[in-house]
């Protein structure tokens, strides 16, 4: 049976009817509006409008913030406040006609990627994706864990640096603060006041330095640009050193717009793994590129909505 997957994002909506053998068959984006109301509407209007024409046994909506499964409600979502305490189980179904789940966003791709993407062989797969925050997901034993309340994987908030720049989250020196794509343009910056010479200085004394300028002058050559992002990568690897120990697993999937930069990020990360983390898990596991792209989350809720369709394990628990 096919099933819609929702993302819902800080700044869209994208709905999609997913096969169980991974494949898109229809997909809509909406705005992501930021008032509550005009929250649950557009997300409504999406599933309706992506599942017309087509059967579907039920829907997963992927959200950002920490999740409270039994409540099918978000308790916090520092990105998107507008979607904080809805019961949005109770709000849609009615509308939409199908069950519904949540799951946390970064949990969604994870298992999308897990399903369908660079983890499909695996039976132990880390993800994190690194974009403007830095969302995660952990499968194990081919299980998502989600902790007692649902909240859990939320990897882009292990503190790695005591005295770091603060979070979004409030807390100082999370991986988020020092990988995500919002710390490449701060530490641009940074870099581009100490170097004014250097191509990023050059361009930072015209425009703001967006994420992507530094991985473009990075790969022109320019030193300036090339530190900003080894850096990134050796907080990212120790993130990443710390998660082969915990979790063992066999890839581990970096994804997200950051990851654009691909090797001159993962390089840096790889070899901190080396270093930081334990034979035999840092042996075996593998730091690569997420496969999925942007569909991660859609394909990876949409096959929540059908592996787990009741969410039962947490309902009964
Ligand atoms: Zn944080």
């Amino acid at each position: 049976m096919n099933a819609i997957g929702v993302d819902v994002g800080g700044t869209k909506i994208a709905a999609g009817v997913v096969t169980p053998e991974g494949e898109i068959l229809d997909e809509v984006r909406y705005p992501t509006p930021h008032s509550p109301r005009k929250l649950v509407e557009n997300i409504a209007r999406a599933i309706m409008e992506v599942g017309e024409g087509h059967e579907a046994g039920g829907v997963c909506l992927g959200v950002p913030g920490l999740i409270l499964a039994r409540e099918n409600k978000v308790a916090y979502s520092p990105n998107l406040h507008a979607v904080e305490g809805i019961p949005l189980k109770d709000e849609l179904e009615p509308k939409i006609k199908l069950p519904l789940t949540i799951e946390n966003d970064g949990n969604a791709a994870a298992w999308g990627e897990f399903r369908f993407g660079v983890g499909s062989e695996a039976d132990h797969l880390v993800f994190v994706t690194l974009g403007t925050g830095i969302g995660g997901g952990v499968v194990s034993h081919g299980v998502l864990m989600r902790g007692a309340q649902g909240s859990g994987g939320e990897l882009g908030h292990v503190t790695i640096h005591a005295t770091g720049p603060r979070c979004a989250c409030g807390n100082h020196g999370c991986l988020e603060a020092l990988a995500s794509g919002t710390a490449v343009g701060r530490r641009a910056r940074e870099l581009a006041v100490e170097n004014p010479d250097s191509a990023l200085g050059r361009l930072a004394s015209r425009r703001q330095v967006l994420g992507e300028d530094v991985t473009d002058l990075a790969r022109q050559g320019d030193e300036a640009a090339l530190s900003v992002l080894e850096e990134t990568g050796r907080w990212l690897g120790i993130g990443l050193a710390g998660f082969v120990n915990i979790f063992n697993p066999e890839v581990v999937a970096v994804g997200g717009g950051v990851m654009e930069a691909g090797d001159l990020i993962l390089d840096a990360a790889r070899k901190e793994v080396l270093l930081r983390a334990r034979p035999p898990s840092r042996d075996l596991a593998e730091v690569k590129v997420a496969t999925l792209g942007a569909r991660s989350g859609v394909l990876g809720a949409a096959a929540l909505a059908r592996d787990e369709p009741s969410g039962e394990y947490l309902l009964d628990g």
